[in-house]
């Protein structure tokens, strides 16, 4: 450890060099100056842990000195030396920030003890300071911690609660509120009163004793029944170093898309027992009839066989044809080649297509377009010819598929005796195409989930009904494309309304000329 440094601001000289040379032969490091201006002017310069400090000097006095000591460094312990050791000096003095005093004259003894005692003094400030210092910089690491934690809680995808032993929300993060659907979750508040939903009171209340397991996970829905969130909640309790419980965190994760891919492989295994199995199985019946020579000397019944297993074998195919414009769509693998395409065509097309279809089940099949080719007002620019303004800008295999898939619906979930309408218009900047039916119709709470993957109305007049589930998706999904959207009207026993509304093809145009001409500008 190196010495420690004392400065002796003096104005005589018997005193400083009496001073050097006791406390040198102590060990430390002694300077001197000869007046207050030359004292002050060295503490500022150097460093030391002890000032002795003559109060009677000329020109900056001992008590100025100590003054402008304090200033420059608080912790600085100063010795006043006084020729008249009243009890008023030393006050005077203490107040100005010394430490202690000597009268003169004092022995080299006398000197040694004020020294070591002001040392001592000084170490004990140095100690107080450096641990000052260094709980500023923990507090400043700790808060430095803190931010980074609360940065990363805040920005976390999953929900986070905290609870306290007394049940009180003590911590949360934006995903929570997001995901509980609610503005705010006051701290403090009892989870009971604060948390909306009672399934999620009920599990974080219910969430397992001290002892016990200390994780749970379990599963909830929040939302109205048409827009429903899934929620998996896992639980944790947690618990101090002698097991006793302190609270609980709840970590609360948005798993809607997970369901819906349970939800599509279920189905989807489903679909396949059913739609794949049973014509497979009808194939590989009229095989076996054949091939084991039941139908030998019978031509009629073998060819009206190898008719049905041409029709089974066209409804898998066409069930393949799904499932990959499914996937397609999906995967934006789709090319597509959008060009005008004039509805009225396409529909006059699919009807045409569909009358036998329609007869077979005894329905009738018509289509109405509103003709818009009518004179013009007087003073009105004539409104465009009908044909082009029931036109948009798609590709018209995607509209030819979703049609037939709306008229194949139409058909086969209508009655003997219905009807099939399809109705060509224009309202405000679309054009509107709606295929009403008098069937069966659809229950309420089954239509938001119309257009899902492999979705299926299960009611005993649609369950005979062969299908997939998939025409809906494919109309959905090429509608969604061509920046169109699909509506859906039903009364239950009535019959159902899917209406098809695409930008017309004139706006269209008209937007890409205006996009040309500002290019060009
Ligand atoms: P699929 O007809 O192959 O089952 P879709 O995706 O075309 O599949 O239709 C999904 C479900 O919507 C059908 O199973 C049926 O329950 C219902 N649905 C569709 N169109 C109609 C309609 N016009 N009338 C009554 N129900 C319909």
């Amino acid at each position: 450890m190196s010495a420690a440094r004392i400065l002796v601001v003096d104005d005589e000289l018997g005193i400083r060099e009496g001073c050097r040379r006791v406390l040198t032969g102590e060990g430390y490091e002694v300077e001197t100056a000869a007046d207050g201006a030359s004292g002050l002017e060295m503490f500022r310069a150097g460093w030391y842990d002890l000032i002795l400090v003559d109060l009677r000097m000329p020109g900056l006095s001992g008590m100025e000195l100590l003054a402008a000591m304090r200033e420059s460094d608080p912790d600085a312990v100063a010795v006043v030396i006084t020729a008249y050791a009243s009890l008023d000096t030393a006050v005077e003095a203490t107040k100005r920030g010394a430490y202690d005093y000597l009268a003169k004259p004092f022995t080299p003894d006398e000197l040694s003890a004020v020294a070591t005692r002001g040392l001592g003094h000084r170490n004990l400030l140095t100690e107080a300071r450096k641990l000052r210092e260094q709980r500023e910089r923990d507090l400043l690491a700790l808060a430095g911690e803190q931010s980074r934690l609360r940065t990363i809680i805040d920005c976390m995808a999953d929900g986070l609660l905290v609870i306290n032993r007394d049940r009180q929300v003590v911590l949360y993060n934006p995903a929570a509120l997001r995901l509980l659907r609610q503005d705010q979750l006051p701290l403090g508040a009892q989870v009971s009163e604060c948390v909306q939903s009672r399934e999620l009171v009920e599990i974080i209340e219910s969430a397992p004793q001290a002892g016990a397991s200390t994780r749970t996970e379990r599963e909830l829905a929040i939302g109205p029944a048409d827009d429903q969130t899934a929620l998996r909640v896992t639980t944790a309790r947690v618990i101090d170093a002698q097991g006793e419980g302190l609270g609980v965190v709840a970590v609360v994760r948005d798993v809607t898309a997970l369901k819906e891919i349970e939800r599509v492989k279920a189905s989807f295994v489903n679909m396949v027992s059913h739609e794949l199995r049973a014509p497979l199985s009808a194939v590989r019946g009229y095989l076996d009839v054949i091939l084991d020579g039941f139908a030998e000397n019978e031509p009629e019944k073998e060819r009206k066989m190898l008719g049905r297993m041409r029709g089974r074998t066209d409804g898998l195919l066409a069930l393949v044809e799904d499932l990959l414009t499914v996937s397609r769509l999906d995967q934006m693998r789709v090319c597509r080649t959008v060009a005008p395409v004039s509805l009225p065509e396409v529909v006059s097309e699919a009807v045409q297509f569909f009358a036998a279809e329609a007869q077979a089940h005894q329905v009738t099949l018509e289509c109405s377009c509103a003709r818009a080719d009518l004179p013009a007002a007087e003073g009105k620019a004539p409104p465009e010819p009908g044909a082009a303004q029931l036109s948009v800008m798609a590709d018209r295999e995607e509209m030819r598929q979703v049609l037939s898939n709306l008229l194949s619906n139409a058909i086969k979930y209508n009655r003997p005796g219905g009807s099939v309408r399809v109705n060509l218009d224009t309202v405000g900047e679309h054009v509107r195409m709606a295929v009403s039916d008098t069937g069966v119709g659809i229950l309420a709470e089954a239509i938001p989930n119309l257009g899902r993957e492999f979705y299926r109305v299960k009611t005993p007049q649609t369950r005979e009904v062969v299908g997939t589930g998939l025409g809906l998706s494919v109309v959905k999904r090429i509608v969604a494309a061509h920046h169109g959207r699909l509506e859906t009207a039903s009364e239950e026993g009535k019959g159902s309304t899917f209406t098809v509304l695409l930008p017309r093809l004139s706006l269209v145009q008209r937007a890409a000329s205006g996009a040309s001409a500002e290019g060009a500008a």
